[in-house]
């Protein structure tokens, strides 16, 4: 293995590197870079997501760039808008200690007129979105004419996305010297195409699965009885608010009623099995790959199409019979340099499962307790704090800060702050409020774990003092699939709900709006009648009406609800 020393790269580079924490280049680092600071071929890089391809290409194009000249050298096309910011921005750092440099994004789904301004001087290199990228080189925005690299990142991800025309008009464009390289995960029939038209000289690097990728995975398990097994997913999910993850189950039925319960709750997951079309299938992966979907419930066979190996979590929901699937599971986790998590959840059932792979892997398991609700709402508390702190202020939102400040002049910083982790956490800590503890332990069978009982935060919870009607026991505490993020608010709630049952007498109180979901309590004797409604009235119709506890659900559509585009950007942030 190579030092980054002996790269070739500058010493502002190596500077950098150094100050991000890489330690040593990744495989695909130290033959690409090298190769192209070296010579001027063009290239074919075959690597997976979470191999270092960022690094790759952008650690020579940044040596290779003059930055005397007023031109742009280098063009990135990538697939997404978030896959274009995170290459900038990690270009950006790279380039810390090289003077002068200008690095502008431009991509789809953003006012056209911001993009416009940052182009107002040349930069050196563009990171962009085919059809944006036509789009601005038709207003005469971009000059293509002194383009000396061109970078196609996951390329069969960008001709998936239906980018070929746009592609083919690129090549067309850029000088016939330019350089061209070329990554994907997988070399479909128009990548070939495309190799053979517009480029030539070219190298081909092939980055093969890290075989030793076990080495950096932890593997754990989660000991529950056999009725427990859905709830602690759920926990283990609410316990990693930025999981991306595969959830194997054995059967299609079982990834069926998996992911249905999950998306029904709420999470960002879809289903993978045999039973989809070719065209299902693709969605879901492609939805996968680029990160729109966190959770993925998938069999084996299904997920075996799937070139994604960069997950932070690989979950069992059934562990499989033999130890060599094993392997191929949870050597989907690791990133470069990063430690993945592979976790079984056990029943005592399969007591015996977990020491035949640890013999055959030659690693053993660690037992991981499962996370209490207390847990889960402390991390998602913190978790959001955290978002809070690490959030960039952009300047334009100050444009329409004025009436926000009028509107809450009266409130303390603390009580803000309060209102805030009540309105998007405050779902969790209803929901987990009289969570049991779902710990088994394996010798000590069934004896439940001492909770320390010093701590305030659990004693407040388990009061759940400001709750007011929903404790009231003639009251009822339901659930509905629509929130903030749909532009939810109380009074639209009260109005929905006369509509739909066309009776504007039902007292509805404690109304609570989170992101996704909103909450409030009808008196018992309402309940049933409130559920026919919702099942049945036109006005209800896709919505999905719940009790808290997630026992029940009435829903007058057959398909669920996905995650709206709100929700994808959300997650896409949280993914960072
Ligand atoms: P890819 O484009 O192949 O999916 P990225 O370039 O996004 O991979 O890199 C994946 C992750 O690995 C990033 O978080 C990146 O910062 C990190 N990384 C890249 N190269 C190295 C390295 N040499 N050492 C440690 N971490 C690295
Ligand atoms: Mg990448």
């Amino acid at each position: 293995m190579k030092t980054f020393d002996e790269l070739g790269l500058t010493a502002a580079l190596l500077e950098s590197i150094r100050n991000i924490g890489f330690e040593s280049p990744s495989p695909i680092q130290e033959e690409v870079i090298p190769y192209l600071l070296q010579s001027d071929g063009d290239v074919i890089a075959l690597a997976q997501t979470g191999t270092g391809k960022t690094a790759a290409f952008g650690l020579p194009t940044l040596q290779l760039t003059d930055t005397g000249r007023n031109e742009t050298q280098t063009l990135v096309l990538s697939p997404t808008r978030e896959l274009c910011v995170q290459i900038a921005t990690e270009l950006g750092k790279y380039s810390a200690k090289m003077a002068e440099i200008r690095i502008v994004a431009v991509y789809g789904g953003e006012d056209i007129r911001k993009q416009l301004r940052a182009l107002d001087r040349t930069p050196h290199i563009i990171v962009a979105t085919p059809g944006r990228l036509m789009d601005l080189v038709r207003r005469g925005k971009i000059s293509l004419d002194a383009i000396r690299h061109l970078v196609l990142d996951e390329a069969d991800e960008m001709l998936n996305m239906g980018f070929l025309d746009d592609i083919t008009e690129i090549l067309d464009l850029l000088p016939a010297e330019r350089r061209t390289l070329l990554f994907s995960a997988t070399m479909p029939q128009e990548i070939a195409g495309i190799a053979r038209k517009y480029m030539r000289d070219i190298r081909e690097i092939t980055v093969g699965k890290r075989g030793e990728a076990a080495q950096n995975v932890e593997h754990l398990y989660m000991f529950t009885p056999r009725e427990s097994r859905f709830e602690v997913l759920k926990r283990l999910l609410d316990y990693n608010p930025d999981i991306y993850g595969i959830v194997f189950c054995r059967t299609r039925q079982e990834t069926k009623d998996v992911a249905e319960g999950l998306m029904t709750g709420g999470y960002n997951a879809d289903a993978l099995h045999g039973d989809l079309t070719q065209a299902q299938r693709d969605s879901v992966m492609n939805k996968f790959r680029i990160k729109h979907l966190q959770i993925l419930v998938a069999t084996d066979v299904a997920a075996r199409g799937l070139d994604v190996n960069n997950l932070t979590h690989v979950i069992h929901y059934q562990l499989p019979d033999d130890p060599e699937t094993y392997t191929h599971r949870s050597g989907r986790t690791g990133r470069v340099g990063k430690t993945g998590v592979s976790i079984a959840i056990i029943t005592p059932r399969q007591h015996n499962a977990i020491s035949k792979i640890e013999k055959c892997i030659h690693r053993e398991f660690r037992q991981l307790e499962i996370p209490t609700g207390e847990d889960i709402c402390r991390r998602q508390m913190l978790h959001l704090a955290m978002q809070i702190h690490e959030n960039q202020v952009n300047g334009e939102i100050e444009a329409w800060m004025g009436p926000v400040f009028k509107q809450l002049e009266e409130v303390s910083k603390e009580d803000l702050l309060r209102r805030i982790m009540q309105l998007e956490c405050g779902h969790f800590i209803d929901y987990y409020r009289e969570a049991d503890d779902l710990n088994l332990q394996f010798k000590k069978k069934d004896k439940p774990r001492q909770k320390s009982h010093e701590d305030e935060f659990a004693q407040t919870f388990k009061k759940g003092k400001h709750r007011g009607d929903a404790q009231h026991s003639d009251f009822v505490r339901l659930k509905i699939d629509r929130g903030r993020n749909d532009r939810f608010e109380p009074r639209r709630l009260l109005g929905l709900i006369n509509d739909v049952t066309g009776d504007r007498s039902i007292i509805v109180g404690d109304i609570d709006i989170a992101p996704k979901f909103s909450f409030f309590s009808v008196p018992k004797h309402q309940v049933a009648r409130i559920y026919d409604a919702f099942a049945t009235s036109k006005k209800a119709k896709g919505i999905r009406l719940g009790d808290v506890k997630g026992d029940r659900a009435s829903t007058n559509n057959e398909k669920t609800r996905r995650a709206t585009s709100h929700e994808y950007k959300r997650k896409g942030k949280r993914n960072k």
